[in-house]
């Protein structure tokens, strides 16, 4: 296979003139400023190498500025005086601007990330921009109860009247990963700010471009000063220093299950809120009656989108024998025809990996399957000059217990395996330490709902796969996190309670 870098030029002139301004600063308390250290370092494209910015390398004492911002300003009166209304409009002007600029970010996360332009454009961008007007909504929605109590300790003649309200949960800590940026970014800023909360955000050292493209458009949308602060730089210096600073009141994490434990300890200090949104090795359960025109799309963009950089994506798929090697076949079949590209050429299906560290990871798990007697039945290359592309894989022969069925691989690799017992299968597909998502495939209304409910899995998916919505609660069971975003219950991450009992 030949990668096809295409015609680079980029289409929105303003993405080149955000590249062209020169370093990038932190957003801290409503200002750019450099590092204290005045330290940067380079972010580039994952297809040419090409470096695309100098980006400030945020360390402990720019945290500090950032928390002390976000403090300041979760008190100041231009926040706190906003009425749930303003910070409703205020989260849908920043929608706006995100539509009004969609096509500037999508090339900003296609340059920074690697992702075929239509994957930004046409989904995340898109989603973004829902999450904010979705969460916009709730703003003026922060119910609090009336409750009848049964206390009979009132003086004589005096009756008491007990509610609850909701209230910010204080200054967020939001650390979020490079598969996509914006989105992810987005899926935390929006229920946080309904919420009344502050935020410092801290997108990976691998895609800072879209994050603080959005900074500028939240200051253009009159977010006040410190509500909202950006502290780039890696995730030992920066990331650690956020999830360890007591100042911090919540840390909402999305990323490897690996740092998500490391985050436990750093949240211990001031016991911390916490919310993990981690990893996964999603099963899709293919039965004998499934609609295999539907199946074979279905879990190939499951697994092959963003080139497999998805959380949810479809990992291991499982089919009945009577339906396997029309599944593998239709597979392979789909992945052969996906075009590597330049995520920019019109014509790519799908980009570069997100970096060279990731084309290696992908390329050791399956040097490791073939070692060990895996059938490659498509891809299993490297591809394009840096090699950080990587084709659409499909594997065969892997057992249960290989690393390659049990580890999340993050790149374009699915493992299929038959089946005879349906029983079996879902021993096979709850027989990890992951428990994000699954699906199952069937015309069969009942057992399609039979085995959902005995699948372990935060989102399980029934004739579709990745089918993601800001109203739709996500999270993971065992392994695969804590807490949920999306729907109600994320706005619940950013929200204590308060009691108030009175005596009248
Ligand atoms: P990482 O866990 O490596 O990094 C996630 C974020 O944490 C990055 O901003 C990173 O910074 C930062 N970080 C790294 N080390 C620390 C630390 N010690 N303290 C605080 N922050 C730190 O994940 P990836 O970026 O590699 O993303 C891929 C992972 O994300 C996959 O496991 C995937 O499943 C998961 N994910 C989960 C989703 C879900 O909803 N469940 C959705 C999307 C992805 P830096 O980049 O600078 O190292």
């Amino acid at each position: 296979m030949t990668v096809h870098i295409g015609d680079l030029r980029l289409r929105d002139e303003r993405a080149a003139r955000f590249l062209a301004s020169g370093t990038k600063k932190l957003l801290i308390g409503g200002e750019w400023v450099a590092a204290r250290s005045g330290e940067t370092f380079e972010t580039s494209d994952p297809a040419t190498g090409e470096v695309l910015a100098e980006i400030a390398r945020g360390g402990n004492a720019d945290v500090a500025d950032a928390v002390a911002a976000a403090r300041s300003a979760f008190t100041s009166p231009e926040w706190r005086g906003m009425t749930p209304n303003d910070r409703a409009a205020l989260l849908w002007r920043i929608a706006d601007l995100i539509e009004q600029n969609a096509d500037q970010l999508a090339q900003l996360e296609t340059l920074d990330q690697g992702k075929a332009w239509r994957t930004g454009r046409l989904g995340e961008i898109p989603s973004a921009i829902n999450n904010f007007r979705y969460y916009a909504g709730w703003a003026t929605k922060l119910l609090g109860e009336t409750i009848p109590t049964s206390l009979r300790r009132q003086p004589p003649g005096k009756q008491v009247f007990a509610y609850t309200t909701r209230e910010p949960v204080g200054v967020v800590a939001a650390i979020v990963p490079w598969n996509s940026p914006l989105l992810m970014a987005a899926m935390k800023l929006a229920p946080a700010l309904a919420a009344g909360c502050t935020v410092v955000l801290k997108p990976a050292e691998n895609t800072p471009l879209s994050a603080l493209r959005l900074g500028e458009l939240m200051l253009e949308a009159g977010m006040p000063k410190g509500v909202v602060n950006i502290v780039t730089g890696y995730g030992s210096e920066a990331g650690q220093a956020l999830a360890d600073h007591p100042g911090v009141d919540k840390v909402a994490f999305t990323g490897s299950t690996a740092v998500g434990k490391r985050l436990l300890t750093a949240a211990t200090g001031n016991l911390k809120r916490l919310t993990l949104e981690l990893g996964g090795k999603s099963p899709s359960i293919v039965l004998p009656d499934a609609d295999l025109d539907l199946v074979i799309p279905g879990v190939s963009g499951g697994i092959f989108d963003n080139g497999g950089q998805v959380c949810v994506a479809s990992a291991r798929i499982y089919a009945h024998r009577d339906v396997y090697d029309r599944l593998v076949a239709g597979m392979a079949d789909y992945g052969r025809k996906l075009r590597l590209g330049h995520g920019l050429d019109p014509e790519a299906d799908l980009g570069p990996l997100v970096s060279v560290a990731q084309a290696e990871r992908v390329e050791q798990f399956i040097e490791e399957g073939k070692a060990a007697g895996v059938e490659v039945v498509t891809g299993g290359h490297r591809d394009g000059e840096r090699g950080t592309f990587y084709e659409p894989t499909v594997l065969t022969g892997v057992a249960q217990d290989m690393r390659l069925m049990k580890e999340e691989i993050f790149g374009p690799v699915a493992t299929v395996t038959p089946f005879d017992d349906v029983e079996e299968v879902i021993g096979w597909a709850n027989d990890s330490v992951y428990g994000l998502a699954a699906s199952v495939w069937t015309e069969g209304l009942s057992n399609a709902h039979r085995v959902a409910a005995r699948i372990q899995a935060g989102t399980v998916w029934i004739n579709c796969h990745s089918y993601l919505g800001v109203e739709l609660p996500k999270g993971g069971f065992k392994q695969s996190g804590w807490g949920t975003e999306n729907g109600a219950q994320g706005l619940e991450n950013y929200l204590e309670t308060k009691t108030v009992v009175a005596v009248i």
